[in-house]
């Protein structure tokens, strides 16, 4: 699929027969289970100063947690008793230290053994190896933006091609690997929109997450309008029918801006994954990367997906 027809997609197909024929392509690829991700968001440190992010390492009214490994080990039990697949650990970026994470991960696939994702931002290839050596076998680190400039301008001090060469070694350690992008950050068009879309398929992502921005009150962002769920559901069901086999998930950011049906509206356009939370309750609250978020529990990630009339192995 080219620009062009991205583009095309993007702006002048009717919505329902694109939304039906990204149905069509779910359902054929991957069937009507919604696959859950046990969320566990186990440190709140930064040190990027991303411009729409409550977590940049400027914003000195964030509150700054990280879990003990017992905590994390804890969660992630817990989410394999409610019936979650696989357990995903995020965090700010350089949150932690690489030992550390390594013994985390490697505790948690021996003795859950569940598949573990990462999302920790931008690291060293050591890093990298030596998680996916501990049993990681997923990564989790979305492109963003697929424009150099809007990019460096989000990110200061930070370069996109970096970003796409973690992409690429996670890709050559073997890693399962997820990208993705926001829709609707500010300066960003309908062309670049196109690029997002077009550099996942490029990249031959085997998941990718987007979900629209939202402004979080203590960063330079405040105030900026959200991402329209529309649109982002256009750039869905475009991924779905471009990308087929790729895991896709319906965001917490869809969740946020539309607590009903956001989530729903997803997996009726193509996504076939959902991230319920497990971060401890006393920490959820501060993990803060926009305003109001959403804590989607399994009760709510169920309701969805029975809503949507797909299956799911969730145990209350
Ligand atoms: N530090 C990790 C994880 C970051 S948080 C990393 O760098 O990959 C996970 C995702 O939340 C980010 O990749 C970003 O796309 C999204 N996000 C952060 N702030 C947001 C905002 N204000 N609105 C919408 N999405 C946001």
């Amino acid at each position: 699929m080219d620009k062009q027809e991205i583009l095309r997609l993007l702006i002048s197909e009717p919505w329902e027969e694109l939304r039906l024929r990204a149905d069509a392509e779910r359902q054929a690829a991957k069937g009507g289970h919604v696959f859950c991700r046990g969320l566990i968001e186990f440190s709140s440190i930064c040190r990027r100063n991303c411009a729409y992010c409550g977590l940049r390492a400027q914003n000195a009214k964030a509150h700054r947690y990280r879990l003990k490994a017992e905590a994390i080990l804890e969660a992630a039990t817990e989410s394999v008793a409610h019936g979650a697949d696989s357990i995903v650990l995020q965090s700010g970026e350089g949150a932690c230290d690489a030992m550390w994470l390594a013994e985390v991960v490697k505790e948690i696939s021996d003795t859950l053994r569940v598949p573990v994702t990462l999302s920790v931002g931008e690291r060293n290839e050591r890093d990298y190896e030596l998680w996916k050596d501990a049993g990681a076998a997923r990564y989790l680190l979305r492109h963003e933006s697929a424009d150099t400039e809007l990019y460096a301008k989000l990110h200061p001090g930070y370069a996109l091609k970096d970003r796409l060469r973690c992409l690429s070694i996670l890709k050559s350690l073997g890693y399962e690997t997820g990208g993705g992008f926001i829709v609707g950050l500010p300066g960003q068009t309908m062309d670049i929109l196109a690029e997002d879309i077009a550099l996942c398929v490029h990249l031959k992502l085997d998941m990718a997450g987007i979900g629209p921005f939202i402004a979080q009150t203590d960063t330079p962002l405040a105030g900026a309008t959200s991402g329209s769920i529309d649109l982002c559901l256009r750039a869905l069901a475009i991924l779905r029918i471009a990308m087929p086999n790729a895991n896709l998930p319906a965001t917490t950011a869809l969740a946020t801006l539309d607590p009903k049906m956001g989530q729903i509206r997803g997996l009726m356009a193509g996504a076939n994954v959902l991230m319920p939370n497990f971060t401890p309750r006393e920490y959820g609250s501060a993990y803060s990367i926009y305003d109001k978020k959403k804590r989607v529990d399994i009760c709510c990630a169920a309701r969805d997906i029975e809503f949507a009339g797909r299956s799911h192995s969730l145990k209350m």
